[in-house]
């Protein structure tokens, strides 16, 4: 496993952007209740193409990483205006032009557990999706984690804290292990949760199901915005509700969906295959509209995106 996370030459720390070589902190800041969040800002009409920048949800996801510090204990020394100029700002420094991911970071600070330091590192990268893009259509196997989710009453999955992802990299190292390119997750219940760092969508007769928020999953922004426009702009019925680990065997598709992740379908589960054609006929679909929504060219859908 790689964790490909350079960063750009620039990044905002602490009310101000500065070089990402220079933004240090001590080794001794304590980092077991960190939290985060992670937002992409996709370029206007061409997912690939260079030119005006949009953030995508930007809302959601600020809140969210509110709800993640009032969760740990930490209050944020920032309004959210303040923080999306910081993440213009550091998108500006670094001249980006194309596809960009952010990733605001918080931390308690070791002189005083009360104050917060906060960086904004952001990267480029290339989306997954786009009409016939060659990454979207390879394949990915998966397996059933044998690490269960995290609990509600151990950590908090609702929250994007650092300290859950080691629950996560277990199950990508333990997948990577036995030769397969991801992990699945079932709650504590034995039901199926979500991916590593995704929510999991399934298809069966023609319907959308995804597990609900009890089940250890992390409310997702993706999830949200396509349990809208699924059944909204593409007509296609969505189901909220616990699914079994034979069900989602049973699958006529099965994908994956976050920020990080976009649609990344699942060519099969334990060495099963789903359905009869990879990716199946509805996650293309789904991921075809899905990306045109990112870049902008559902005029309904603009108020979602946030220019950087
Ligand atoms: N679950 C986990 C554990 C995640 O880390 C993520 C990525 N943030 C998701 C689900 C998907 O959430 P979102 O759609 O808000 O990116």
């Amino acid at each position: 496993m790689s964790l490909a996370f350079h960063g750009a030459k620039f990044c905002w720390m602490n009310g101000e952007v500065v070089e990402t070589e220079k933004a240090l902190v001590s080794a001794m800041e304590p980092i077991h209740l960190s939290i985060f969040e992670g937002i992409k800002a996709y370029a206007e009409n061409d997912v690939n193409a260079s030119g005006k920048l949009n953030i995508f949800q930007w809302k959601p996801h600020v809140d969210r990483l509110w709800r993640s510090a009032a969760v740990c204990g930490m209050k944020i020394p920032y309004t959210k205006e303040e923080l999306l100029e910081a993440t213009r700002n550091t998108i500006k420094a670094n001249d980006f032009r194309t596809n960009v991911y952010i990733q605001p970071r918080i931390w308690p600070r070791a002189e005083d557990l009360k104050k917060v330091h906060m960086v904004i590192p952001v990267w480029s990268f290339e989306t997954l999706l786009g009409k016939g893009n060659a990454r979207f259509s390879k394949e990915r196997k998966f397996i059933i984690s044998s690490w269960r989710r995290i609990a509600s009453d151990a950590l908090p999955p609702q929250a994007k804290a650092w300290a859950n992802y080691g629950n996560s990299a277990l199950a990508m190292r333990e997948a990577e292990r036995l030769g397969y390119d991801g992990a699945i997750f079932l709650d504590n219940r034995g039901f199926v949760s979500e991916g590593t760092g995704a929510a999991i969508m399934t298809v069966r007769n023609g319907k959308v199901i995804t597990p609900p928020v009890s089940a250890s999953i992390l409310e997702s922004v993706t999830r949200e915005t396509l349990l809208k426009i699924i059944p909204e702009d593409l007509g296609i019925p969505v189901e909220v509700r616990d699914i079994t680990r034979v069900e989602l065997y049973a699958s006529d598709e099965a994908f994956l969906c976050g920020t990080g992740w976009e649609i990344t379908p699942i060519t099969s589960v334990d060495g099963l295959p789903l359905g009869k054609e990879y990716p199946g006929v509805l996650t293309r679909r789904i991921a075809e509209y899905y990306a045109d929504v990112l870049a902008g060219k559902v005029e309904k859908h603009k108020e979602w995106l946030t220019p950087a």
